[in-house]
């Protein structure tokens, strides 16, 4: 059931909505903005409905305030309000509203309305989120992945932790689908992934692939030592399933080469060195003989 916060300054007008909404969704509620803000950025509810008359914080600031968050700042908000004018209705659709209902309503009316946003916010979130995925393997994507790590670069700067990124690249992989096919190839990455994902500890990765053959994972709050460790159970993970690779020179088996680095990012330090840095490090990994890790200490 979809979550759909109220925020309206008057019990009465909540309960009503409730009363006719509830059946269909799970509604949550709050009777100042801030409140609403703070219930809207801890349950990510599929729709907001907002009254505009509130003492302190009236609808609008509340609206502006949601679009500054991005956690929250595309879910759909409709204004329900006793203002039944025209200049403010032009106002609330301008400001970013997806639609503008004024009481007294038609219970009918407004949750068919509820219902068209809900849909298709959801429908727009499914869209998004496919578009962060790789279709192969079911891992993030490149796209994902530039967006995650501006967000764990911008953390470690502000709250001076560490950040770890590994790159990693099976070695040889042109001979796997030159000996066995590209579809054994394809089969062979879908492996490698899982690999490389169960060797990740749980509460704390982001892996994605970021290109044909080659993978990344992002270890926020992770030391280097650690990291390493964790880089070295990946390479393992991936030998110890023996697929085979008899075109490889590196091994008999599918292997991945990792270079990895960590970082306490300070502001004259830029994301793009950063990456050129995994780069070569994982360069090193490749021609100090492949299937291994090379981390910067
Ligand atoms: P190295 O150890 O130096 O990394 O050698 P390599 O053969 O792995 O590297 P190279 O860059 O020469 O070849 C990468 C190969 O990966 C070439 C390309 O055909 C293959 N590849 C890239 N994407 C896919 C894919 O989606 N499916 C399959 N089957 N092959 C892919
Ligand atoms: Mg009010
Ligand atoms: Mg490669
Ligand atoms: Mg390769």
């Amino acid at each position: 059931m979809e979550t759909i916060l109220a925020i309206d300054d008057s019990s009465f007008n909540i309960q009503t909505l409730a009363s006719f909404l509830q059946n269909d969704y799970h509604i949550i509620s709050a009777q100042s903005g801030k409140e609403g803000i703070q219930l809207a950025i801890q349950q990510l509810p599929s729709l907001i409905l907002l009254d505009i008359e509130m003492p302190e914080m009236n609808g609008f600031k509340v609206l502006e305030e949601l679009q500054k968050n991005d956690k929250v700042s595309r879910i759909p908000v409709i204004f329900l309000t006793g203002l039944a004018s025209i200049e403010t209705e032009e106002r609330a659709l301008l400001a970013g509203a997806v639609d503008y209902i004024t009481k007294p309503y038609n219970q009918n009316i407004v949750k068919a309305r509820v219902r068209t946003h809900v849909d298709s916010y959801l429908h727009q979130k499914t869209i998004e989120n496919e578009l962060l995925l790789d279709t192969l393997t079911g891992l993030h994507n490149r796209r994902s992945y530039e967006r995650f790590v501006r967000e764990k670069w911008n953390d470690a700067l502000e709250n001076q932790t560490p950040l770890s990124i590994a790159m990693a690249d099976i070695d040889y992989f042109k001979n796997v689908n030159d000996t066995y096919g590209h579809q054994e190839g394809d089969h062979v990455l879908k492996l490698v992934s899982s690999a490389i994902q169960e060797a990740l500890p749980s509460n704390n990765n982001y892996v994605a692939r970021y290109g044909g053959e080659e993978f990344v994972f992002i270890l926020p709050n992770v030391y280097a030592k650690e990291a390493e460790r964790i880089a070295d159970q990946v390479c393992k993970n991936v030998f110890n399933q023996s697929l085979p690779n008899l075109g490889s020179k590196a091994s008999n088996v599918v292997t991945i080469s990792i270079g990895g680095v960590t970082i306490i990012p300070n502001e004259c330090d830029f994301l793009l060195d950063f990456m050129n840095h995994i780069d070569h490090m994982l360069y090193k990994a490749k021609s100090y003989g492949r299937n291994q890790v090379v981390w910067k200490k």
